[in-house]
């Protein structure tokens, strides 16, 4: 374990990074931690998914409503992850489920819209950036109810990889830990705190498929169409 005393401070300006898919979850978090007065960096990864155009659209609208230069937006390319394959976001001959509701009071077999370890190959990205802008933060929007499917949104899994990043970044640097703020929150819960907190919802864009407009059928869809009208929130979103 390094100690303290041998960290320097980069900068005093308080800075994180955020993964940012463009969807609810991690749009949320990238408000709380503007919110809370991080000089914010978004990060968001392509890796062969359908939904990559849209996503970027979204993340692009709302890096400019959170006031971020053009330059605190880093778009990560990651081929291999397309190379595997292996996921129905990502391999064409394996269609996304559709119409099949999540129930969220039981744990499931991960499912097919896994993508193989994604959520450590994309800490391990924002963490390379963090270490090279002196972030202290990376924000994620882990959160209980995609937990219940895969396993790298769980609070073991954060506690064991901000253990891992003291012993992974340059002795040099800073030290950055993950936050997931929503990490015990459901999605009428991270809802309705993005609300409050001023988040740009109608910016956000979740649908596996990739169209212009939601589908309203996949998972992430149905997780989203549930969450607004449990949040009672008015739901923005386009749907076929
Ligand atoms: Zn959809």
């Amino acid at each position: 374990m390094r100690k303290p005393k041998e960290r320097r401070d980069v900068r005093m300006t308080k800075t994180a990074v955020c993964i940012c898919s463009g969807g609810i979850d991690s749009t949320v978090a990238a408000t709380i931690a503007a919110n809370e007065g991080y000089e914010l960096h978004l990060v968001h990864a392509s890796y062969g998914q359908r939904a990559e155009v849209r996503e970027k659209e979204a993340v692009k609208k709302i890096a400019r409503y959170l006031g971020l230069m053009e330059n605190e937006l880093k778009f990560v390319e990651i081929p291999f992850l397309t190379v595997l394959g292996t996921s129905a976001l990502i391999d064409p001959w394996i269609n996304v489920p559709l119409d099949v509701d999540v129930d969220l009071n039981e744990e499931r077999e991960t499912p097919q819209t896994w993508v193989p370890c994604r959520n450590l190959v994309l800490l391990a990205h924002a963490s390379a950036y963090a270490e090279v802008i002196g972030a202290e933060a990376i924000f994620a929007g882990f959160n209980a109810e995609e937990a219940r499917s895969y396993p790298d949104n769980g609070v073991e899994f954060v506690k064991r990889y901000n253990a891992l990043l003291e012993e992974a970044v340059a002795s040099f640097s800073r030290v950055p830990s993950v936050k997931a703020p929503l990490i015990s929150l459901f999605k009428p819960e991270i809802i309705k705190k993005g609300y409050g907190a001023g988040a740009p919802l109608h910016s956000t864009y979740s649908c596996y498929l990739g169209d212009a407009a939601h589908c309203g059928s996949c998972e992430s869809c149905l997780r989203r169409k549930r969450g607004f009208k449990e949040a009672g929130v008015e739901d923005p979103t386009v749907y076929h």
